[in-house]
């Protein structure tokens, strides 16, 4: 059986190396980058196995994503490759030292086309933990429907539902993801949350009111990434909470998305609550302080190098 299932969409990424508008001739890095993706990535760095559910089109792009996926460890024997439309891109602009632009290509390509077919029951039912994020209902209908089914399938077999509220504001509003959002929270085991997504679902308050409001809806870890000020934690009812690293930033993108893997893989691994959040945060500032959505996910063996007390291990 399989760590964790995770499914949703995965997009191109065009992300300009310079600073300034997207102008003919200026260089640029290709890559990829989904919610999702990035905690299998993650997961799978750090040792645990890993299955990606999604859909890609029939095209270079698609290729690029299943083969850099299954290249980092993912098994991609469930993705399905939808003939009709192209894979999703995003673009990335450096518009200002300080400011990130990045334009979505997605609407009713491949990545949205998700379906409760594409969802293997049976391997969610067999897996320790199904893993969601709250964009992948944001794509579609047939999308949510396969949240729902996979989420269904998993709470059937009695395998731990994680969730990740990951809200879009370019994709729903706050009312209406707020409400698909409490939906899950009641029906996942682990969820993780901003502290301002937080406060679509229940009111907004202290961080310890708003992590136990989130808790007294059924879920029995309820996690909150804080950026900089690390993370806190309400598991079976105590309290947890630890300090992020001091690391340089380079690149805030992706770094929730570690945070979950570091997390779960620490669950997978039998550690206690206080050591979940130390390797989030861990993983967290490995994301930071590295150019990229994923690329800079750790794996097992470097987890201690953020211990180190001098810069340079030789
Ligand atoms: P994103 O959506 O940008 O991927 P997020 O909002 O879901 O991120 P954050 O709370 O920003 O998540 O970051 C997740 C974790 O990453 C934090 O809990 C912390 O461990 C780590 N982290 C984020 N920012 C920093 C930082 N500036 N320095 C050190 N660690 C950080």
């Amino acid at each position: 059986s399989v760590d964790v299932v995770t499914l949703g969409e995965t997009m191109a990424l065009v992300a300009a190396t310079t600073t300034g508008s997207f102008a003919v001739g200026a260089p640029a890095r290709i890559s990829f980058g989904g919610a999702e993706t990035n905690v299998a990535i993650g997961l799978s760095r750090l040792g645990h196995s890993a299955t990606w559910i999604g859909r890609l089109g029939a095209d270079p792009l698609g290729h690029l994503v299943k083969d850099a996926l299954r290249g980092e460890g993912v098994d991609v024997s469930h993705v399905r490759t939808d003939a009709e439309v192209p894979t999703g891109l995003m673009l990335r602009e450096h518009r200002t030292a300080d400011r990130v632009r990045v334009s979505y290509y997605r609407r009713g390509l491949a990545g949205s086309r998700l379906t409760p077919d594409d969802v293997d029951t049976g391997l969610v039912a067999a897996a320790r933990t199904l893993h969601v994020s709250g964009i992948t209902p944001a794509l579609s209908e047939s999308a949510r429907a396969a949240v729902h089914t996979a989420v269904d399938a998993a709470r059937a077999a009695g395998v731990p539902v994680s969730f990740d509220f990951n809200y879009r504001a370019a994709l729903w509003s706050v009312t209406e993801a707020g409400a698909a959002f409490r939906d899950l929270v009641a029906a996942a085991d682990i969820v993780f949350a901003g502290d301002e997504e937080a406060a679509m679902v229940v009111p907004a308050g202290s961080v310890e009111e708003v992590a136990k409001e989130l808790a007294a809806l059924g879920p029995a870890q309820v996690v909150l990434k804080r950026g900089a000020a690390g993370a806190y934690a309400v598991v079976d009812g105590e309290s947890f909470t630890e300090p992020a690293l001091a690391v340089s930033l380079i690149d805030p993108v992706g770094a929730g998305d570690a945070f979950v893997a570091g997390y779960l893989s620490a669950m997978l691994d039998g550690l206690d609550p206080a050591q979940r959040l130390r390797r989030g945060n861990v993983c967290g500032a490995f994301a930071v302080s590295v150019a990229g959505d994923w690329e800079g996910l750790p794996r097992r063996s470097e987890l201690a190098t953020m211990d180190a007390t001098e810069n340079v291990a030789r």
